[in-house]
């Protein structure tokens, strides 16, 4: 509803419960709630109501409330503040060291972020996106193979670090779940996700809920063995797609490239002369992951895939194999399949994650600072 406030205005409550199909009693409810919280507010009667009950918009307030996400990777943490409808006010990068000392790196980046506000005391959570496995109820990291974490309860210490609610997600979870408020779920009930990075990933959006396994476990697309006789994985199986697919493993791998070389050097190589031998190796790759979601598009019967992450910059040369793998491996009565690429940009997963950060910070009603309720924590 805040999504769908944000990317429209004022809106009545008949407006919402129409847009977002659902009965006029819950938005009744959701609305009233969302007022007496403090986040939306009611307008003047709306002149082209016209006969019969009185229309009276609604409309939110963006700066009551503000998030901070964060996203990690192996040398960096981006942070950005978002405020309640989507807009992002600040993103900085910051060096990491995920070796040594990590609560404290995190909460200086989120003391930091805080201090730069002119109304720090509006912040209600902090969201943090990881690639790996994550207990998303515990907010704590079961295994990261990329940051080298193990049953790190990262959430509960930054928590008590930094005096907020702190959400630790996995990373596509946290995009999927920003898609649904806002991005593609302004039209769209069912998607899924597909990260390419350092890890690869998807997220499944179904009935605009995003799905995640019991126990709060993310999914882990990227350990689908796809070649029985392939190289071993990290996991311990073989032949997984994230051997082939993850960007530090595609780098090692790219024929006549350094294992040194880094994603720009390729891509430059790419766009300017690439070799036969290259070009075979890349679409071979956009093949194996077209095999791989088509199967899921059979599973789920879900037709619409975006793609994001860091290797998007590499997807011209993939595009045709995952098409060829896409078409070759989907049920004729499920096409067409949409696929649409997003451009990423390196503050994507820290958006992800304050977006997953205020979604469940209000399901899960954290009194706002600005209403003069500080929680507990913040006062110790
Ligand atoms: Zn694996």
């Amino acid at each position: 509803m805040l999504g769908l406030l944000g990317q429209t205005g004022k809106l009545s409550r008949s407006e919402i419960a129409k847009l977002l199909s659902l009965g006029p009693a819950t938005v009744t409810a959701q609305v009233r709630k969302l007022i007496s919280d403090g986040y939306v507010r009611e307008l003047a009667v709306d002149a082209r109501s016209g006969a019969g009950r009185p229309r009276i918009p609604v409309e939110l307030i963006p700066d009551a409330a503000l998030v901070i996400g964060v996203s990690v990777t192996p040398t960096s943490l981006i942070t950005v503040t978002m405020l309640i409808d989507g807009t992002i006010l600040n993103a900085r990068s910051h060096v990491f060291d995920p070796s040594q000392h990590v609560v404290e790196q995190f909460s200086g980046v989120v003391n930091d972020q805080r201090a730069a506000l002119d109304h720090p005391e509006r912040v209600i959570a902090v969201g943090i996106s990881i690639s790996g496995a994550v207990d998303q109820a515990l907010s704590t990291v079961r295994i990261s193979t990329t940051l080298n974490w193990q049953d790190f309860d990262l959430g509960p210490q930054l928590q008590r670090a930094v005096g907020l609610p702190v959400f630790v997600s996995n990373d596509l979870f946290a995009l999927s779940t920003r898609e649904v408020s806002f991005g593609f779920g302004h039209d769209r009930d069912d998607f899924l996700l597909l990260g390419l990075g350092y890890g690869v990933g998807l997220g499944i959006v179904n009935r605009r809920r995003v799905f995640s396994g019991s126990g709060g476990s993310s999914t882990e697309f990227g350990h689908m063995s796809v070649d029985i006789n392939g190289p071993l994985c990290v996991c311990g199986n073989y032949g997984c797609l994230q051997v082939y697919a993850g960007l530090a493993e595609l780098l090692q791998q790219a024929p006549g490239h350094p294992a040194a070389g880094n994603l720009a050097q390729l891509q430059a190589r790419l766009e300017v002369d690439p070799d036969r031998e290259l070009v075979e190796f890349m679409q071979e790759i956009g093949h194996r992951l077209g095999r791989s979601v088509g199967g899921i598009v059979n599973l789920l019967g879900i037709g619409t895939i975006i793609i994001a992450g860091e290797t998007t910059c590499l997807w011209p040369a993939m595009s045709e194999g995952f098409n060829r793998g896409l078409h070759g491996t989907v049920l004729k009565f499920l096409h067409p399949v949409e696929v649409t690429v997003k451009t990423w940009t390196e503050s994507e997963d820290a958006v992800g994650a304050a977006g997953l950060a205020l979604h469940n910070a209000i399901s899960l009603n954290v009194p706002l600072h600005a209403r003069g309720r500080l929680p507990q924590t913040a006062t110790e």
